[in-house]
């Protein structure tokens, strides 16, 4: 695992964006941050996860949260400029961000590859993550240290045969994530993106359906790396995609 001890309450007075916060390390993303101190948006499509996820932070006694139901793949420009001005009114500015919701498609042979499944994956897996990412460096820039973070794989730097519009989204995402880190790097806002590796959650479960996944890492063993460059300690860390384990 990515060795960093977390501080209690070190993401105090933060205002934290996890996308995708539903399920999976999203879900246990959000949890964690709010358990430092975070005030966390949920933001996802199925608004009872999104509930869910909020009345365990209530009842953990963590910042109260806020929801925005969301779905990436019908979602426009004008939505995610919408939802950036009414974190810069709620809340004056933006910490941090987790890019985190993506979506699988279908495994298949490349030249089986259905145009519709490529379109929604190239869709919700990277012109989503541009769209809120354009109408969110603003508000982040509004924070005295930002930090936007990606979500990788090991499929976004080796391809691998049958992984198709998932695979090629992903090397597509730490380009971008890149071409950001690059243009703010004089500022107060880093870019980077995480590698979460091999973790029991939903998707994996889709993608490997004859695994035993309690053999797999839990997404609540990976949340140092989560944890790490959400944190202060992570200040001056640009442009890098770093391994969860
Ligand atoms: P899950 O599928 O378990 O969870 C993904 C979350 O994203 C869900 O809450 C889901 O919402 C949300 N989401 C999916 N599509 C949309 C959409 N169109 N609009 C809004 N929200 C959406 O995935 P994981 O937790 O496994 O994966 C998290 C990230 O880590 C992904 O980017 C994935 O590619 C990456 N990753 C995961 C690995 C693993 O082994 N688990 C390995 C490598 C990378 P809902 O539940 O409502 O559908």
């Amino acid at each position: 695992m990515f060795d960093y001890t977390t501080k209690e309450n070190c993401l105090s007075n933060k205002t934290i964006l996890v996308v995708g916060a539903g399920d999976g390390i999203g879900r246990q993303a959000a949890l964690t941050y709010a358990q430092l101190g975070a005030t966390v948006i949920l933001l996802g499509k199925t608004v009872e996860k999104l509930e869910n996820v909020y009345d365990e932070i209530v009842t953990n006694e963590g910042p109260e949260p806020a929801i925005i139901p969301l779905d990436l793949k019908g979602a426009t420009k004008q939505n995610y400029i919408d939802m950036s001005a009414t974190i810069a009114n709620q809340f004056g500015k933006l910490d941090g961000a987790l890019f985190n919701a993506s979506m699988l498609g279908e495994l298949t042979p490349y030249t089986h590859i259905h145009e519709q499944v490529w379109n929604d994956v190239i869709q919700v897996n990277l012109t989503a993550q541009h769209l809120m990412a354009q109408a969110l460096i603003p508000t982040l820039l509004k924070a005295p240290s930002a930090s936007l973070i990606f979500t990788s794989s090991t499929v976004g730097s080796q391809g691998r045969a049958f992984w198709g519009p998932y695979s090629v989204s992903k090397f597509a995402t730490e380009g971008l994530m890149q071409v950001i880190a690059d243009e703010y790097d004089e500022s107060s806002l880093r870019v980077n993106a995480i590698n979460p590796g091999a973790t029991a959650t939903p998707m994996r479960a889709k993608a490997y359906p004859a695994e035993d996944q309690s053999k797999l890492p839990t997404a609540e063993q990976i949340m140092p790396l989560y944890v790490y460059l959400m944190a202060d300690d992570s200040k001056g860390v640009n442009g890098q995609v770093l391994k969860a384990q």
